[in-house]
């Protein structure tokens, strides 16, 4: 009698026969010495934009957080929780991570919603309402803009809003110190889920083109 949908349970069988049985060894080396991931990455919940599949990472490589749309909220320490600021805190601070990346993707829902007039089912109470917020400011911009198409509109702000994540990684103290000192790296990215093209954020411009992977 299992607990669990049977679904999770035939995964877990299929990774303890495949990956678990070719990577035991490393398993057993990062329970024994801890992790040291190179790499922090902010994505989106989406089911369909998993990092570690898209980098093909193993374990102990990307400490990831997931939210949604792949926002990074301004540093605000005060007495509300914050999830996506405590795992930033633990990658720079603690694991002092290599770099950052902040990861979004095609057909975002969450992004969706903020451009969308229509919010229902939200309403302003809701999680996901209070949460696009911060993306609201640009969203307004993006939606007046009449040159672009409904699609165009959703990679733009899909674009931006990364691009204003990494500011807000910037607000964070140690994230700007350990970037002043030449320790760590912000990026930026977006992925195609229909494709499969990644785009990779020029940190000058901000621009978005197609890494040469040949
Ligand atoms: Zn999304």
């Amino acid at each position: 009698m299992t607990h669990l949908p049977e679904t999770l349970i035939d995964g877990y069988r299929n990774f303890m026969a495949g990956r678990y049985a070719s990577e035991r060894d490393r398993y057993r080396a990062l329970a024994r010495e801890g992790q040291e991931p190179h790499t922090m990455v902010i994505a989106c919940c989406d089911s369909r934009a998993a990092p570690e599949t898209i980098f093909d990472c193993g374990p102990g490589e990307l400490f990831v957080v997931r939210n949604v749309a792949n926002l990074v909220p301004p540093y605000a320490p005060d007495d509300n929780y914050h999830g996506t600021s405590a795992a930033l805190e633990f990658a720079v601070q603690s694991l002092k991570v290599d770099s950052i990346l902040v990861l979004g993707h095609g057909r975002c829902g969450g992004i969706n919603a903020a451009l969308s007039s229509d919010t229902a089912p939200l309403s302003p109470g809701d999680f996901i309402g209070r949460w696009m917020n911060m993306v609201a400011p640009v969203a307004e911009t993006v939606s007046q803009n009449e040159t672009m198409t409904e699609s165009e509109q959703q990679t733009a702000l899909e674009r931006i809003s990364i691009r204003h994540s990494i500011a807000n990684l910037r607000s964070f103290p140690y994230v700007k110190e350990r970037e002043s000192k030449g320790e760590l790296t912000l990026h930026g990215a977006w992925f195609d889920i229909s494709t499969g093209e990644l785009w990779a954020m020029n940190p000058e411009t901000g621009d978005f083109s197609r890494p040469d992977i040949d």
